[in-house]
């Protein structure tokens, strides 16, 4: 089968790569119907390996070059012995975090924090940008009737702005900043409304990314950072206060500035993007105002059931991130490449793994 192979820092190769045979104790194989592009993939791109194991790794023992994608879904082709939630011709999306269940992080029921996770489509054989994956029948999450492939496709990352949000401790009524409006961002601004936010105001640097983010997740009003100064802006709607929760989603310095300062007294700032460098940070910033810095990662077991109630509801329309559909055979040109241009038009890039003429 055809697949994205991560080999090393700027070399993602669609090659052909041997199937999954056959699912055993426990596993599914799943086919494949789309696989969006994630920021973390980005980044194994232009400066990894980040999470990409060289090493075998301790859990799936995966090592690169490894098949990438992350943010999936797709239909069940075949079901290993003892499996009983789904069955062969099931929708599913995938929760990519595979955990080993006796660490103290799982033993505290959180994944995220097991000792020898493994993210699938990093640190697995199998990933999303192929036609079959091998999976673990605790990682599928069923398709309801109501939503389709690219509604699954998106849960991953819509999930992760819902435990975002629930570690910012939103609370209807709230005033939010969200800074960064890419996919992330966006889902968040989304998430929070969900949450009962009155107001959520979004700074992002770039036009194009305004426009998307005003257009998608229809924030109270988008902020451009480098013409106001936006922890006054927030100060200005909020009688001085600040905003409750701020949400720091685009992993730059001086937006981590202004997020703080954006924080009213009392009041938490969720870091939600991934930074690869330090950052300057004066504690006294912390301390006059009993601010919280609190950070988020992936997700609980729950929020995938809980964020798919969401989006059936109507009230987490995660899709509109999505702005293009394209080929495996496309994957770097008009994925990856596209995605790190400065100036893209692009926020979320789902990838099919077979052409649909085929
Ligand atoms: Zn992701
Ligand atoms: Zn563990």
């Amino acid at each position: 089968m055809k697949a994205a192979v991560w080999h090393g820092k700027r070399d993602i190769r669609v090659e052909e790569t041997t199937a999954p045979e056959r699912a055993g104790p426990g596993e599914v194989i799943v086919e494949v119907a789309l696989c969006g592009i994630c920021g973390t993939d980005l980044h194994e791109y232009t400066e990894g390996p980040q999470y990409i194991p060289l090493e075998p790794h301790p859990l799936t023992g995966a090592t690169a070059p490894v098949i990438m994608g992350h943010e999936l879904a797709g239909t069940v082709v075949d079901v290993g012995p003892g499996v009983t939630r789904v069955k062969v011709g099931d929708r599913v999306a995938v929760n990519p975090l595979q955990y080993c269940g006796s660490c103290p992080g799982c033993r505290r029921h959180v994944p995220a924090a097991c000792e020898r996770l493994a993210g699938m489509g990093l640190q697995t054989r199998w990933g999303g940008f192929a036609r079959y994956a091998l999976i673990k029948e605790y990682q599928l999450v069923p398709l309801p009737e109501a939503l389709g492939f690219v509604h699954g496709a998106v849960l991953e990352p819509a999930s992760v702005a819902l435990h975002a949000v629930d570690q910012g401790g939103v609370r209807p009524g709230d005033v939010v900043l969200v800074t960064g409006g890419g996919p992330i961002g966006q889902l968040v601004t989304m998430a929070a409304r969900a949450a009962g936010a009155r107001a959520v105001y979004l700074s992002e640097v770039t036009p194009v990314r305004q426009e998307l983010a005003a257009r998608n997740a229809e924030p109270t009003q988008v902020l451009d950072p480098t013409r106001v100064n936006v922890p006054q802006v927030l100060r200005e709607h909020t009688d001085g206060a600040g905003a409750d929760v701020v949400f720091e989603c685009s992993a730059n310095e001086r937006a981590f500035a202004d997020a703080l300062e954006a924080t009213r007294k009392g009041g938490t700032m969720v870091q939600v993007a991934v930074f690869t460098r330090a950052v300057a940070l004066n504690p006294a910033h912390l301390t006059n105002f009993e601010r919280r810095i609190q950070g988020t990662l992936c997700y609980l077991p729950g929020d995938f059931e809980r964020t798919l109630g969401l989006m059936v509801a109507g009230r987490l329309p995660a899709e509109r991130v999505v702005t293009s559909i394209i080929d495996v055979d496309d994957v770097v040109e008009r994925g990856f490449d596209e995605l790190i241009r400065p100036d893209t038009r692009n926020a979320k890039i789902l990838v099919r793994p077979v052409p649909t003429s085929s």
